[in-house]
């Protein structure tokens, strides 16, 4: 009996060693859900495979229906290497980190409208950025792929009481566990930490701006590591994950002289 094949557009978001030389690849679906194949012998070197199944790739792929819910991939495609991000340590720090949350948040048989739009498209934009641009990036891109998953942090306004945010260069306090900025009235009954206005501004623009924008603003390094920072602790709190890709990513975030 032939096997049945589907054709599936995706883009690379993960690799995890299945046996001898297969490997079973996470892609990011068209419609921003997660699709895992088996591709046999990637990781043979001869294999026609190995190189168009690289992180962050947009690939083309024939799918046969496993036994489980795994497919097996028949063949693929390359749509996109996005050949910026190889060999550039920074960019593929900032890439992985996006990768790694795209991965979190994806779940099969799920769609999540603009996701895979969005991922590839920071994934073009990062590979013609530098590495402080990749980084701002990728922080956009946290808040973003959050923010449509339905886990945006409250930026402007109090989650306590609705005040808004103070127009201050000083430090605010800020709840990851109860959903943002916490005003100073309600910071002695929520629990909070201090973070300064500016990192708060700085989230709400990336946020809010295109991939472009944030390009072009080419906000200062330190504070989006700050910004960083902020996130990898609300993807713990609310995603339930430590990204393996943080420190890789910020600890080449150089200081400013
Ligand atoms: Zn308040």
């Amino acid at each position: 009996m032939a096997d049945r094949t589907d054709r599936a557009r995706g883009v690379v978001l993960k690799k995890t060693k299945l046996g001898e030389s297969d490997l079973i690849v996470t892609l990011l679906a068209q419609d921003g859900s997660a699709l895992k194949l088996v591709a046999k012998g990637a990781r043979k070197p001869q294999s026609p495979f190995s190189s168009r199944l690289e992180l962050c790739s947009v690939v083309d792929a024939l799918v046969a229906k496993g036994r489980g819910s795994l497919g097996i991939a028949r063949e693929v495609r390359l749509v996109s290497g996005n050949a910026g991000l190889r060999g550039d340590v920074d960019r593929i720090a900032s890439a992985s980190l996006a990768a790694e949350l795209a991965e979190r948040i994806a779940q099969e048989e799920l769609a999540v409208p603009r996701l895979f739009d969005m991922t590839c498209a920071v994934f073009e934009r990062m590979g013609a950025a530098d590495a402080d641009g990749a980084r701002a990036l990728a922080a956009a891109y946290l808040l973003k792929a959050l923010s449509i998953s339905g886990f945006a942090p409250s930026l402007r306004v109090c989650v306590g009481c609705g005040a808004a945010l103070p127009e201050t260069a000083g430090m605010v306090r800020f709840s990851h566990v109860d959903g943002g900025y916490v005003c100073g009235e309600c910071g002695r009954a929520i629990e909070s930490v201090r973070v300064a206005a500016r990192t708060l501004a700085l989230a709400e623009f990336l946020l809010f701006s295109t991939f472009e924008e944030v390009s072009s603003a080419r906000p200062d390094a330190q504070e989006v590591a700050g910004v960083l920072q902020l996130c990898r602790r609300w993807i713990e709190v609310h995603i339930g994950a430590n990204l393996r890709s943080f420190p890789f990513a910020l600890g080449s975030t150089r200081p400013r002289p």
